[in-house]
């Protein structure tokens, strides 16, 4: 092994050693009676979402495969989290970076990707990403880091600290330690594909329900097993939903999929504010709702459990929009319906 690679690994091992895991927090919700709600706090990782484990997981996984050396000039396709992690990691390791995202991202994380040191390469389309981000590598003798093809193997799905071995151990000491549910919400599909592998290798009952926003393909190939299926629609929920299936998004270990309105996803993240006192992303109302709704089911079939889901980024960078009342209107429409519906849990 040379020795950029070896110091490389080091350099990642000793940042994950001065990181900590995320909290589990259990939700106060006054209208539910004997039925556990837990979110998984991944906002407070260093970059600020989710896409923390996955990015730092891609650069072992390219690293270890001889991918990415030193030098080598890392490209990848992202609506925007995973370009803020990997540019925190590729500015660890002392490479150039490009991230190729849709013109409309979110200024925040354009913001926060230049500032580690990363360039932004926008395109119109979020579909032209994929062809763009590989041209781009191509043409430079890069790497294409390629999130939705390899996040479902990048990550170790049997463990090693993975986000499903860590919900499972913070809710060992709990009422209900096995939970009915863990509810996700898919972009690459990686984190619902880590989830659903690890509650089979460890033989539990939980089922894992992903839910759907509006305008994207993986609800519809679900459920008629057309993985060819596309939408030239973009989607407005942040992170979530994707115009193809994409590689990384395994429908066999998924239970149930459940579509949710975009306007249900903003409304739940106003009624989370009130409940938590904490702002959050777009993708955690669509994940809150769909947790909800299996709520309300078990109440009303009288079963008493828990249920999982996961806050994947924090709100500050979307109070121009998912937090805006002007902007809500405009691109979102009345949530009045489902702020309502949300009423019955307090
Ligand atoms: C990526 C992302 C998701 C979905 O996670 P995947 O593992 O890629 O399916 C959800 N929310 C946000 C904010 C994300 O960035």
């Amino acid at each position: 092994m040379n020795h950029w690679t070896r110091t490389a690994l080091k350099t990642l091992s000793s940042d994950q050693l001065r990181t900590s895991d995320t909290h589990l927090y259990r939700l106060d919700v006054p209208g539910l009676d004997g039925i556990d709600i837990y979110l998984k706090d991944e906002s407070t990782h260093p970059t600020g979402s989710l896409k923390h484990r996955l990015a730092r997981s891609l650069f072992l996984h390219a690293i270890c495969s001889g991918k990415i050396r030193e030098g080598t000039h890392v490209v990848e396709a992202s609506s925007g989290s995973t370009a803020v992690s990997e540019a925190y990691f590729a500015k660890l390791l002392g490479l150039p970076f490009t991230a190729v995202m849709p013109r409309h991202t979110t200024c925040k994380k354009v913001e926060q990707v230049v500032r580690l040191g990363g360039r932004c390469h926008f395109v119109d389309h979020a579909a032209e990403v994929y062809s763009e981000a590989e041209r781009l590598a191509r043409e430079n003798g890069g790497h294409y880091m390629d999130q939705f093809t390899f996040a479902e193997r990048a990550t170790d799905w049997r463990g090693n600290n993975n986000i499903a071995e860590s919900i499972f151990r913070q809710l060992a000491e709990e009422p209900h330690p096995v939970p009915d549910a863990i509810v996700m919400s898919a972009g690459t599909g990686g984190t619902s594909a880590t989830l659903g592998r690890y509650i089979r290798y460890l033989g539990l009952d939980t089922r894992l329900v992903v839910v759907d926003p509006e305008n994207s393909v993986f609800y519809d190939s679900y459920q008629s097993g057309d993985a060819s299926l596309v939408s030239q629609a973009g989607g407005r929920i942040e992170g979530i939903g994707r115009p193809r299936v994409e590689a990384s998004f395994l429908p066999e270990v998924i239970d149930e999929m459940i579509k949710v309105p975009d306007a249900a996803s903003i409304a739940t993240l106003h009624w989370l504010e009130q409940i938590l006192g904490r702002k959050a992303g777009g993708s955690t109302g669509t994940n809150l709702w769909g947790v909800l709704q299996l709520a309300k089911r078990m109440q009303e079939n009288g079963e008493r459990g828990s249920l999982v889901t996961l806050m994947c980024d924090g709100g500050e960078r979307y109070l121009d929009t998912y937090y805006n009342p002007e902007w809500v209107a405009q691109h979102i429409g009345d949530i009045s319906p489902y702020r309502n519906q949300l009423a019955v849990f307090g």
